[in-house]
């Protein structure tokens, strides 16, 4: 199943290129914050109320992001071995800041008010400093978790999307460089975990102009998806509509005003979106 937001906050079941307007059963779940914790419950639901909507063009609607207020967005930093390679041999990248290991230093926070819609744009804050893409396979949490083990933390996920932690580069903190206002972006959809399968194999990849900047797969991930969660969740509990980002393969690169960025993943689909001056 893929559900996307869209237009003022409705809610759809996408098929192909159509989608059908389900709001009616996921809007009272979302009033009362249980969204998440509710799809698998709400699915008959779902789709039967699909079946007697009338179809709409996916090409017609504006898609927002499928979260709408994730109480945090965790990020993996380096958690793909080239990616890794990359980082330490480039200044412009790392600059001089030392590049270790994500199981010694952790995961980071981006405020979620850096959250955008596949129909947004990305607005440059500093055009004058460099600027990163980075696509990365999301993941919303559907189920409470608190120290699940890796075993266990498939069963806390709602559903995987494509996300963009993009990155302002420079001596900052990395939450601080990454929480900039539009530089998370999340769509265009969820997809539930019976329709996406395993997380350990999606092709991902990213492109600037219609030139290809990265092509990779998660089964590099340093940390898996879940051990991603189970490390998260020995610190904090992951509540319902929490993202996790799973961290970018080799092949960052600059974006500029102007550029268009297409990010795919199998099994989920593509984002396009614009980059535009502040
Ligand atoms: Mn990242």
């Amino acid at each position: 199943m893929k559900l996307c937001r869209f237009n003022d906050g409705r809610y759809g079941l996408v098929q192909g290129e159509q989608l059908w307007d389900v709001s009616p059963v996921l809007a009272p779940a979302a009033a009362s914050g249980a969204l998440f914790t509710e799809l698998v419950r709400l699915t008959p639901a779902i789709t039967d109320h699909a079946a007697r909507a009338p179809a709409q063009l996916l090409s017609a609607v504006r898609l927002l992001s499928p979260v709408p207020r994730p109480g945090k967005i965790v990020a993996a930093p380096v958690n793909y071995i080239n990616h890794l390679i990359e980082v330490k041999q480039s200044s412009e990248i790392h600059h001089g800041v030392r590049i270790e290991e994500i199981q010694r230093i952790g995961l980071f926070l981006k405020a979620p008010s850096s959250l955008i819609g596949p129909a947004d744009q990305i607005n440059l804050r500093f055009p004058n400093r460099r600027t990163d893409h980075e696509v990365e396979l999301a993941v919303v949490i559907g189920k409470r978790a608190n120290r699940v083990t890796r075993e266990k933390a498939l069963d806390h996920v709602a559903g995987y999307s494509i996300g963009l932690d993009i990155t302002l580069r420079g001596p900052e903190e990395r939450s601080f460089r990454k929480s900039i206002d539009t530089y998370t972006v999340i769509g265009p959809w969820i997809v539930t975990p019976e329709e996406f399968g395993d997380p350990g194999d999606a092709n991902l990849s990213l492109s600037v102009n219609g030139q290809p900047r990265q092509d990779a797969n998660t089964r590099d991930l340093i940390l898996s998806v879940p051990a991603l969660i189970e490390y998260a969740s020995t610190f904090y509990t992951l509540e319902p509509g929490d993202i996790l980002l799973t961290g970018t393969p080799e092949g960052v690169g600059p974006i500029a005003p102007g550029d268009m960025i297409s990010a795919a993943i199998d099994r989920i689909g593509i984002i396009n979106i614009g980059v535009a001056a502040p």
